[in-house]
């Protein structure tokens, strides 16, 4: 299939050329073929005029858990460990396959419909949520992160489920779907398991060559237990595991401290900030500017929607933008739309080792048409500020995801929305939370 977009003003995310106006973009199979002002040669199998819209790359959602689209709210007005003990951990446990599907089909759909192209997921029945998104589209990094609540001494492969997960879900999905599946590896946190178990996965890792995906100093407390334990950061005690060899994904970083952000840095570790759950969990806020300045990169992600509670993209990179200001910016100044742009596309394009978040001849078809008409973007004196202060999930028309047209003008087209419901509705809320 091969289509061409025309008359379209396009944020590239490319820096040689970052804003292009009546500009052509092609697209033939999964890849963007060409960019330019000249109407490319050849003929198309559809032309889509883009007159009033801008197009971008799609939304990398860097640090999510699906599934939980299930526990919208659940538990609301807790802290972070009050809210996993008492609510999330006791509805997890009565999550089967049937309920993780139903769940995933309705936060992809929410994603693609706010137009998010690709995800890194950590969560459980893994391999139920490969299928899920196989249908829907959008490309996945897809992780089921070991836990481990055992005693160290007693550890063995055998003994931890999370070890046969990863083993299953490499074999069984690893670049399903052409590489739109990818399988990090995966720690779901230092406090939730022990040194054999980062020792193994972090040499499955390394055996397989598999990015890795972990939760990272999210709260103060979880920060000073582990230095307490260990006397070393999370950061610091995982890397003498290994864990890092690979670089990968470290979600929230609110709480680094001593060379944990340099050490990152070095070893090409991407911080995943996630503002609104953070602050939603009043968990606190994750130092961008310092971040960077020790030569992080950083993305963006919602955290799973029980904490945000949406997968709202654009709601996120204002938040990001309007916290630091708060909390950084009397020193720092603002970071600029642009910037923000690039946590929310190609520097989570990057951490998920992934050749899209820009629109530029050669990259996965990833984008999306947001609807400038819309009077919440008119007028527009600067797209990118817009784009990052003004959009709203409801301004995406369409979202292609590796070269095909998933989302339209408000139809689903992997996605059988009635269905989604159904199940949702009449087998997962009562299987999780008892009839009503
Ligand atoms: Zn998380």
């Amino acid at each position: 299939m091969s289509i061409l977009f025309a008359n379209a003003t396009v944020v590239t995310m490319d820096p040689a050329r970052p804003v292009l106006t009546d500009a052509f973009v092609a697209v033939e199979g999964t890849k963007i073929l060409s960019v330019g002002t000249a109407h490319p040669a050849g003929e198309f199998d559809r032309v889509v005029d883009c007159a009033g819209k801008v197009m971008m790359p799609g939304l990398v959602n860097a640090h999510t858990h699906v599934p939980m689209t299930l526990m919208r709210g659940y538990g609301g007005g807790c802290d972070l460990h009050t809210w996993l003990n008492k609510y999330i951990f006791p509805a997890e446990a009565r999550l089967d396959d049937r309920c993780v599907a139903a769940g995933a089909a309705l936060g992809l759909a929410e994603m693609i419909a706010t137009g998010t192209t690709c995800i890194a997921d950590m969560y459980m029945n893994t391999e139920t949520i490969a299928r899920t998104v196989l249908d829907a589209g959008i490309s996945a990094n897809l992780a089921c992160g070991a836990v481990y609540f055992g005693d160290p001494a007693d550890f063995s492969p055998e003994k931890c489920n999370d070890c046969g997960n990863h083993i299953r879900l490499y074999e069984n999905w690893h670049n399903a779907g052409d590489g739109q599946i990818l399988v990090d590896a995966s720690i779901h946190a230092e406090y939730t398991s022990c040194a054999p178990a980062w020792e193994w996965v972090a040499d499955f890792a390394q055996k397989h060559n598999l990015g890795m995906h972990v939760h990272v100093s999210e709260t103060q407390s979880e920060h000073e237990k582990c230095i307490e334990k260990y006397g070393k950061t999370p950061a610091a005690l995982l890397d003498q595991y290994g864990v890092w060899e690979n670089g990968g994904i470290a979600a929230h970083c609110v709480y680094l401290s001593g060379g944990d952000a340099e050490l990152f840095a070095r070893r090409g570790v991407t911080a995943v900030h996630n503002p609104v759950s953070n602050l939603k969990l009043m968990s606190g806020v994750a130092p961008l500017f310092f971040l960077r300045e020790c030569g992080m990169n950083v993305a963006l992600g919602t955290d799973g929607v029980a904490s945000n509670n949406s997968h709202n993209m654009f709601e996120e990179m204002k938040v990001a933008a309007l916290i630091q200001n708060y909390s950084f910016g009397e020193d720092h100044g603002q970071l600029s739309a642009a910037d923000i742009l690039a946590m929310a596309t190609v520097n989570g394009a990057r951490a998920l080792r992934r050749n899209a978040g820009v629109i530029a001849p050669g990259k996965i078809a990833d984008l999306i048409l947001v609807d400038f008409t819309a009077p919440n973007l008119f007028p527009c004196h600067d797209i990118m500020e817009n784009l990052v202060y003004s959009a709203a999930p409801s301004n995406v028309v369409m979202n292609m995801a590796r070269g095909k047209i998933i989302y339209e003008n408000g139809t689903f087209l992997t996605l059988d929305m009635d269905r989604i419901r159904a199940e949702v509705s009449n087998y997962a809320l009562p299987h999780i939370f008892g009839e009503k």
